[in-house]
């Protein structure tokens, strides 16, 4: 995030000790990593680093220089040593011969392949000639939000002149490729003592003959547009000043969670998207401000903020203090088609004859005065992504339209960049999505054995998961184990008793604002009694019924409400027992709550058909590894009712089953993934059971 005040100049990181100790590959690294971490830098994804080393030829021996660039993909932030092309320069120096002109530049991509050196996999990126023709042994191509806002401005050479003197030049916009590249080549022959370029409406390269000084003339040139942005706005209202005050914060996220599902559901019939929330203090002020209206239409201008984001947001006629939330959402409809409408009249007016055909024309940034921005991908990181990127578009607006007028991208320009034959080719190797990429699961009782293996399983292939339980504590480590095992992004916990309506209601609202809405609802939570019928006091009979009766419907039924209001259909799986079907002695409430479960679910999967939502139950039995149930009472009355010491109910369970053998948390966990899954999707008031096989319980 950029913020252009005197508190944010950056900080020289580099150390002389670590870097001394390391070798030219490696200090480009530490370079790149150093850079790409602050978000002032470049954005996630964004800039590229290079270095032009001196290395033994694998089969001759000799020495040869090698540009070592950032390949294709990849963040210089995260970056590994594998994340480098490497190619031979001289190879690369030869191809300017075979360059026919613009026309025919990306033809040029083509013969990348044939200068790697030391068969390096990592494909080139599309950028290595911006690297490969500047005469300087070192050069950083960054995406600073304060040099993109000089760079982003009508007047921006003269600003660059401004703020610069003749240190660093001015280049007018061209999309990446080897025309740049020459283009940059020319400007430093006829340049010799500048220390770098900015490029009208994309960003900074600057170069050095050390990767130290590299990377300290790029903090100085950065920090010199941060301060110059901070005398030119001291005293200045970003953005024309306020035009509604914010929402507080809880108010902002129920507003949040009520709009989120709504734009999933009217966004998401052909490809279901995730959402992320924002309301961090850059973008209030902007989402607040006056220039709202006519900033967020003239579109982004960095190629990469763009691509993440769409040129344009879609703005949301929310008014804080009239709250008219409830005529917004009604409007949602209208509006979300008009969206689609301009984007696709943006593809008609600007498609070449070979342009890839028009793709989801639904905007992915919504903004939301008074509240902040929401955010919708095909994935949590992609959505995150997207709205930091969107941060950065707001960051180079309040700079450049502090001082001047700030410029989007020509849309033609930015069409043949979102539109490039390279871009989509990009996109074309990207992995097919996983069977739940796009996905919301919510899971009751996920930090036990059973909920905790059917959020992996539901991580696994691609969705979202909220991991609800009642027991804070065994929450936090289940989220922190399967944030390390699936990346935080696809995480969240809830902290919440199935038998709590309000807290019921607030574990779906967080559902709502952590991801967008919801797809899968996994009701689990449950607990386990044992006792003879006279020995079974009100307060247990009570408590099997608040949990395993009152809790799972009142779970449905807010599961219901938001499944119809978004419109997706749903899927729902309760985990019952096999005590629903077969009547056991010593645990008459356990199996009457578990057959008013069972139950219940048949009535759901009546009500929920209409509106696309599936009901299924999964009948476990014996699942004692990783079960808490089975570490209790209950264990050591089970044993007590056969006749048999603890440590022999595993394998009595095993032995009473009809093909022998043990039921684990990770078996069920397999049935209630694929009940929730699009493979199960004309399976509706189903029963699975997963017991090894149980005669008692086969169902009818
Ligand atoms: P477990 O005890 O390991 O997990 C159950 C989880 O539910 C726990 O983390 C607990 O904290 C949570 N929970 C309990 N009360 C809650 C409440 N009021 N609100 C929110 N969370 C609450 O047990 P498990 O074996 O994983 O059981 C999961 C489900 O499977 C239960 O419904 C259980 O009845 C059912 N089941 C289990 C077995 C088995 O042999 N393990 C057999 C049949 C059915």
């Amino acid at each position: 995030m950029q913020d252009l005040s005197g508190a944010q100049r950056l900080d020289n990181r580099w150390n002389d000790a670590v870097a001394d100790a390391m070798d030219e590959p490696g200090r480009l690294l530490y370079r790149s990593n150093l850079l790409g971490s602050d978000k002032r830098i470049t954005n996630y994804g964004g800039g590229n680093t290079s270095g032009k080393i001196d290395m033994a030829d694998p089969l001759t021996g000799e020495t040869v220089t090698v540009l070592w660039v950032k390949g294709s993909g990849g963040d210089v932030g995260t970056m590994a040593l594998d994340g480098f092309s490497t190619l031979y320069l001289d190879k690369l120096n030869r191809l300017r011969a075979l360059y026919k002109g613009e026309a025919q530049e990306d033809e040029m991509v083509g013969y990348l392949p044939h200068c790697t050196f030391n068969l390096n996999p990592r494909a080139a990126s599309i950028d290595t000639p911006l690297h490969a023709y500047l005469p300087f042994r070192h050069v950083d191509h960054m995406h600073p939000d304060a040099v993109i806002a000089i760079a982003a401005t009508e007047n921006s050479r003269a600003l660059t002149e401004a703020v610069y003197g003749g240190e660093i030049g001015w280049l007018p916009w061209r999309r990446p490729g080897f025309q740049l590249g020459l283009d940059l080549a020319a400007f430093a022959a006829a340049n010799p003592t500048a220390k770098g370029v900015v490029l009208e409406g994309h960003g900074l390269f600057t170069w050095g003959d050390s990767s130290k000084e590299c990377y300290e003339t790029t903090l100085r040139v950065i920090n010199r547009a941060i301060a110059w942005f901070d005398g030119e706005t001291a005293g200045k209202a970003a953005f024309g000043g306020a035009a509604v005050a914010s929402l507080d914060p809880a108010a902002r996220r129920a507003v949040a969670a009520r709009l989120m599902p709504e734009i999933r559901g009217l966004i998401g019939a052909d490809e279901k998207k995730v959402g992320h929330f924002d309301d961090s203090d850059a973008v209030l002020e902007f989402v607040n401000s006056r220039d709202l209206p006519a900033l967020a239409a003239l579109g982004t201008s960095c190629p990469d903020h763009f691509l993440r984001t769409k040129i344009r947001p879609l703005v949301l006629g929310f008014d804080p203090a009239a709250d008219n939330l409830d005529a917004v959402i009604d409007g949602l409809p209208g509006a979300v088609d008009a969206y689609r409408h301009d984007y696709a009249g943006y593809y008609e007016r600007c498609r070449r004859p070979d342009s890839p055909a028009m793709r989801d024309p639904n905007a992915i940034v919504y903004l939301v005065p008074g509240v902040g921005m929401l955010t919708f991908a095909r994935d949590k990181a992609t959505a995150r992504i997207a709205g930091e990127f969107y941060v950065n578009a707001i960051n180079v607006m309040r700079g450049a339209s502090s001082v001047s007028r700030y410029c989007g991208l020509p849309e033609q320009e930015a069409f043949d960049i979102e539109y490039w034959l390279l871009e989509e080719a990009k996109l074309q190797r990207m992995p097919k999505p996983k069977a739940l990429a796009g996905r919301v699961a919510l899971v009751t009782g996920a930090a036990g054995g059973i909920g905790r293996s059917t959020a992996e399983r539901l991580l696994r292939d691609g969705a979202c998961v909220v991991l609800a339980d009642i027991d804070a504590e065994a929450l936090e480590a289940t989220k922190a184990a399967l944030a390390r095992g699936f990346g935080a992004d696809a995480v969240r916990a809830v902290t919440l008793d199935v038998t709590d309506e309000a807290a019921v209601r607030e574990g779906f609202a967080a559902a709502c604002v952590e991801f967008g809405g919801l797809d899968i609802l996994v009701s689990n939570a449950g607990i386990a009694s044992s006792a003879p019928i006279e020995a079974t006091e009100l307060s247990l009979w009570t408590r099997n019924m608040d949990i395993l009766a009152t809790g799972y419907f009142l779970v449905a039924r807010e599961g219901f409400r938001l499944f119809r209001r978004q419109g997706l259909g749903g899927s729902v799986v309760f985990v019952a027992s096999k005590n629903g079907l077969a009547a056991s002695p010593n645990a008459a409430a356990y199996c009457t709550a578990k057959a008013a479960e069972i139950h219940l679910a048949r009535c759901l999967a009546l009500e929920g058909a209409p509106i696309g939502v599936r009901v299924n139950v999964v009948n476990p039995d014996a699942v004692l590894r990783g079960s808490k149930i089975w570490t209790g009472e209950w264990r050591e009355q089970r044993a007590a009712s056969s006749n048999l010491s603890v440590d022999q109910l595993e394998e009595h369970y095993r032995n009473r089953s009809l093909l022998k053998r043990s039921v684990y948390p990770e078996d069920v966990a397999e049935a209630i993934g694929f009940l929730a899954s699009d493979s199960a999707a004309k399976s509706t008031g189903n029963i699975l059971n997963v017991d090894a096989g149980n005669a008692q319980s086969f169902t009818r």
